[in-house]
């Protein structure tokens, strides 16, 4: 082994030179990094030491086929020979994102048949948001700028995506979100539904739209799902009750399914748990399972083509990876191997065994509660007393005590321990089977 490949001598490097995202700085500074992963395959990663973990959440949620597929790095290199990259600025295209636009046309729900393509979630809130805006102002109605989230939502970092994200730790670290981003009190749906009797309804989606004018409202941006926020699925009616107030006032509605996309929930896409189609989607993650970056908004086509029946000029937004040809054939192949290997109901069915393991884990013990699945998309809650809903001191950090003590069991686990929960996420590869399941609850 090179002197530059032994585990200690890499801690010590990336020490010195790594600036990790999403960490903690001053205990990487203190301690080095946690994992350092070195190989991967199946549903298993393996980390400089040797040792091998069951990757229980996926990586970020994103790793849906599972590591290591060797038809993936072929289709990369396949790309890669013929075409590595080539730009769709100016009117230009190539044959894999015209097909990959294609592709997803076919998966979405509805009209949702055109794709502007970025690298990754954030990319495309931002872009998302900067179409919803482009088209208001295009229409001669520049005050319609608002973009309504909801608490404890995800939706990235970039400054508008982290200005909408409604977990707060991630815009209150640049002191101040950027301007007409509003927050909204989730799953309110009686309220949504248009009951002013409640005693909430002034927090509700609604009850901003009404407070703050619809005319000022350029659209509404929710999860089907929370993820990072704890796993949060919402009530029955309540997706659709958004859905008919964004059609009432003629605002825009943005699924955010970057967690959800691709089968994470046991359907194709988190909306259509709901059959709900709406009028932007922000994808990323799942399009390629991780093996490149990539991310999409998909818009219904009357949009688009609204969009360019007002205006002669250039759409100014792009990035230098919009319809990144290998980006995109990788992307191919990944939906490629999601339907033929059926693996969105394969979700949908782990996602029920994994929901029994939860229960079980609630029968053993007592500081366990509120297990829930959406497919492979699944959390277990921890109270100091779950009968009387006591949490636990936040100064234990229970969620991340139980992920570290799954983690010396070889078990990779993520806690979610935002607006005072203590939840553990699952979310193994949509390729897991009964007897992965097992492993993971037995751990
Ligand atoms: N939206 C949701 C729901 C997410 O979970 C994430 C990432 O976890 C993002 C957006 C941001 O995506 P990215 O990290 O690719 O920019």
């Amino acid at each position: 082994v090179k002197e530059t490949r032994q585990p200690e001598y890499l801690r010590k490097l990336d020490k010195e030179h790594y600036f990790h995202p999403t960490t903690p700085l001053k205990l990487h500074q203190e301690n080095g990094p946690g994992l350092i992963i070195k190989e991967g395959k199946g549903i298993h990663v393996t980390d400089v030491y040797d040792d091998v973990y069951i990757d229980g959440v996926s990586s970020l949620w994103n790793v849906n086929i599972g590591y290591g597929r060797q038809e993936m790095a072929e289709a990369a290199k396949q790309q890669m020979m013929r075409l590595s990259y080539g730009s769709s600025f100016f009117n230009n295209s190539n044959d894999q994102v015209i097909q990959l636009s294609e592709k997803l046309a076919e998966l979405t729900p509805g009209n949702l048949d055109v794709s502007f393509f970025t690298s990754g979630g954030s990319e495309s809130n931002e872009s998302a948001f900067k179409i919803v805006r482009h088209y208001w102002k295009l229409k001669g109605r520049p005050e319609r700028t608002k973009i309504i989230a909801l608490d404890l939502s995800y939706h990235g970092v970039t400054m508008g995506a982290t200005s909408a994200t409604g977990v707060r730790e991630f815009d209150h670290m640049i002191t101040s979100s950027a301007p007409g981003f509003l927050h909204a009190k989730p799953y309110l749906t009686d309220c949504e539904k248009g009951d002013k009797s409640q005693p909430d309804y002034e927090s509700s989606i609604r009850g901003i739209v009404e407070k703050e004018g619809p005319e000022t409202v350029a659209a509404v941006i929710l999860e089907p799902i929370q993820g990072v926020g704890g796993i949060n699925i919402p009530p029955e009616g309540y997706l659709k009750a958004v859905r008919e107030l964004c059609d009432e006032y003629g605002i825009y509605m943005i699924a955010d399914e970057v967690i959800c996309g691709f089968g994470r929930t046991g359907e194709m896409f988190g909306v259509d748990n709901w059959e709900v189609v709406p009028d932007l989607m922000s994808v990323a993650k799942g399009i390629t399972s991780g093996y490149m970056q990539l991310g999409a908004v998909l818009l219904k086509s009357e949009l688009r083509d609204e969009l360019a029946e007002m205006s002669d000029d250039v759409f100014f937004h792009g990035f230098t990876y919009s319809g990144h040809p290998t980006a995109c054939a990788v992307g191919l192949k990944n939906l490629e191997i999601i339907e033929n290997e059926k693996l969105v109901q394969n979700s949908k069915h782990m996602g029920d065994e994994l929901l029994k393991g939860l229960a079980y884990l609630e029968e053993q013990h007592q500081v366990t509660a509120k297990s829930r699945t959406a497919g492979l998309l699944g959390a277990i809650e921890l109270y100091a007393d779950r009968d009387s809903g006591k949490a636990f001191d936040p100064s234990l950090h229970a969620a991340q005590q139980v992920v570290e003590e799954c983690l010396s069991r070889n078990l990779l686990l993520r806690p979610l321990s935002f607006g005072g929960m203590n939840a553990v996420a699952l979310a193994p590869p949509l390729i897991v089977n009964k007897g992965d399941i097992e492993t993971m609850i037995d751990r």
